[in-house]
């Protein structure tokens, strides 16, 4: 392990509800985790006097990637991320099991973690995650390429991890996450104190795009199928007994999408 301090995480707004994260480790060296808007990124870098000497990318989105060509124009520096970014800027290829240190910033290991789309990557390092859009807080992302089986792979992998680790997502969605969240495990306390949290954070502009892993497994529904409660819910709206976890998930999944639809009328 390199002996950086523990890194400071800045949260850059971009787009409608995308964030970037910056990763502040010593003497203002600086790690962007993706790209969706160049804009911001280069505003926030320059006000803080950082140093940026890498980005990470999670996945291909372009909401992700696509003011990665100006970012990298205007601090040239080294883009980590999946075979299927290089045409958009990323040059050194990582996946699964690999690892690398940023000097003066941290080192970092990388999961594959397939679902929303085949190519998403996962950044670990130390007590935090980067997962892009495969675990949001208290939801996860949509199954744009991958199956139901890939993402619960995936969520059970990083909900696995050892440590009091925060996990840092790329939407804001934590309020209409909740709210499916609370739709369908009504006697949740935890969810229902967090409702009132998020409500009040959002309240003041602050992000709710990261929270604890543990506060994760408590109340995000796509960490919780085999939680009996939730499980029965979920056999309630499919109207059947759900025997495989899968199954149980992929439900779960199409019930907050039908919901979401809902709540769009
Ligand atoms: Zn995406």
């Amino acid at each position: 392990m390199s002996t950086v301090t523990a890194p400071t995480i800045h949260c850059i707004p971009v787009l409608s509800d995308n964030y970037v994260w910056l990763i502040e480790g010593d003497d203002r060296a600086t790690v962007v985790v993706d790209a969706g808007e160049a804009g911001p990124v280069i505003e926030a870098i320059e006000a803080r006097g950082l140093k940026p000497v890498a980005t990470l990318i999670t996945h291909h989105h372009g909401d992700h990637v696509q003011g990665l060509a100006e970012l990298t124009q205007r601090f040239p520096m080294t883009v980590y991320g999946p075979d299927s970014c290089r045409r958009v800027g990323v040059d050194t290829v990582v996946g699964e099991g690999d690892r690398f240190t940023i000097p003066d910033v941290g080192d970092f290991a990388v999961m594959a973690t397939p679902g929303h789309t085949q190519d998403h990557l996962t950044y670990l390092s130390g007590q935090t995650i980067f997962c892009g859009d495969t675990l949001f807080t208290a939801g996860c992302g949509r199954l744009f390429e991958g199956t139901a089986a890939q993402m619960l792979h995936s969520l059970d992998r990083l909900a696995g991890l050892a440590g009091d680790l925060t996990v840092y997502c790329g939407h804001e969605y934590t309020t209409d996450s909740l709210r499916f969240a609370a739709h369908a495990e009504p006697d949740n306390p935890d969810i229902a104190a967090r409702v009132r949290e998020v409500a009040a954070k959002r309240s003041n502009g602050e992000p709710t795009a990261s929270a604890s892993m543990d506060l994760e497994k408590l109340t995000n529904p796509f960490l919780r199928v085999r939680v009996p409660a939730l499980r029965e819910a979920i056999e309630a709206y499919v109207g059947d007994r759900i025997d495989d976890d899968i199954d149980a998930f992929a439900q779960l999944r199409h019930w907050k999408d039908d919901f979401d639809g809902l709540a769009r009328l």
